[in-house]
């Protein structure tokens, strides 16, 4: 069966804060219990002189989900409210297109729920991920590398409406649930941790939802809150899990006037930021955090004042085998 999806109300925004009982965490517990609340770490060392001393720039860090990413939220956050529509029951087989990170976060709720998995991935993905599906035993389809993400999307929705009986199709780019798990989670996570002064919020776009969910939450708790999307700056890009939205399959969930302001992260920098991070600040991130921070400078440049958050969505430990980026050669960074 295909999980029958509404588009969110574009533009005004009409939802409470979640009561607190919404959350995943409250609905589950051992392993997916310890779900979200992230470290945030103010960062230093890599900030460029120019940035004044009263404007503070912290990340995220979401490696230290069990999962390994970002995507262990809305991974989770679907599969519960799948559940709780009657759509998955134990036993059934869910299906989706990723590009890795949500694959291995649904990988780990799967079994850890009582479900199979069906994966679309291009074949191109890295061996970090290919590896970490084989060990949970994903049933992977392997798409055209040349279509990139887009083409594991159009395999998977092919799949789910030629056997409606055999799938349960989470659709993760157009599924409200997505984006609610940062809503719920991610955004309460931010106010919290900077005590409500948070005044930028940074993050780049892949389905969108992290983007998304916590820009409304933290919306709704201060109107005044600015909020920046980062997306690479052309179609083809190494900013592996964020998407040019221009040439792409636009996610549903998306909505472009949410942001006060759209930036595009060249991908050279972005990496270079990625080294930096390891040598600077001893943070071991993945390229799409290279972006977030790329992205948390440009705006943080521009203030007198201000407490810029952003959010780091994986680690580097799933791109160690592109040598381009980590490689052995390259030259240590430091002041
Ligand atoms: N960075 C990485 C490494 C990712 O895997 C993803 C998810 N595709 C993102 C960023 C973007 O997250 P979201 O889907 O919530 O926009």
């Amino acid at each position: 069966m295909t999980v029958p999806l509404s588009r969110p109300a574009r533009g005004a925004l009409t939802l409470a804060p979640t009561h607190p009982s919404r959350s995943f965490r409250d609905r589950v517990d051992g392993l997916l219990a310890r779900v979200g609340d992230t470290p945030l770490v103010r960062l230093r060392r890599i900030l460029p002189d120019d940035i004044g001393p009263e404007v503070e720039v912290w990340a995220k860090l979401e490696w230290f989900n069990p999962g390994g990413s970002v995507k262990d939220r809305a991974a989770l956050s679907m599969v519960l409210d799948a559940e709780e529509r009657g759509l998955l029951e134990p036993g059934d087989t869910i299906l989706d297109a990723s590009s890795g990170n949500t694959g291995i976060a649904y990988a780990m709720v799967a079994r850890a729920r009582g479900y199979h998995l069906t994966l679309c991935l291009p074949a191109n993905a890295n061996a970090e991920r290919k590896a970490v599906l084989a060990a949970y035993g994903v049933d992977v389809v392997e798409t055209d590398p040349l279509a990139g993400s887009d083409g594991a999307i159009e395999v998977a929705r092919r799949l789910a409406a030629e056997h409606p009986d055999r799938y349960v199709y989470l659709d993760q780019y157009n599924n409200d649930a997505n984006w609610r798990a940062h809503f719920d989670t991610t955004g309460p996570e931010i106010w919290r941790d900077t005590g409500g002064r948070v005044t930028h919020w940074v993050a780049g776009l892949g389905t969108s939802g992290s983007f998304t969910g916590t820009t409304r939450y933290l919306r709704a708790r201060n109107p005044d809150i600015q909020a920046i999307s980062v997306q690479p700056d052309s179609p083809f890009h190494g900013l592996e899990g964020l998407k040019f939205m221009e040439t792409s399959i636009v996610p549903g969930i998306y909505d472009p006037d949410l942001a006060d302001q759209h930036l595009f992260a060249p991908t050279e920098e972005a990496l270079e930021l990625v080294r930096r991070l390891a040598a600077e600040e001893g943070l071991l991130a993945g390229l799409s955090s290279g972006a977030a921070v790329w992205g948390a400078i440009e705006v943080a440049r521009r203030l007198d004042r201000g407490v810029v958050v952003t959010l780091f969505p994986d680690s580097g430990e799933r791109y160690l085998s592109h040598g381009h980026v980590f490689g052995a050669g390259r030259r240590a960074h430091g002041r």
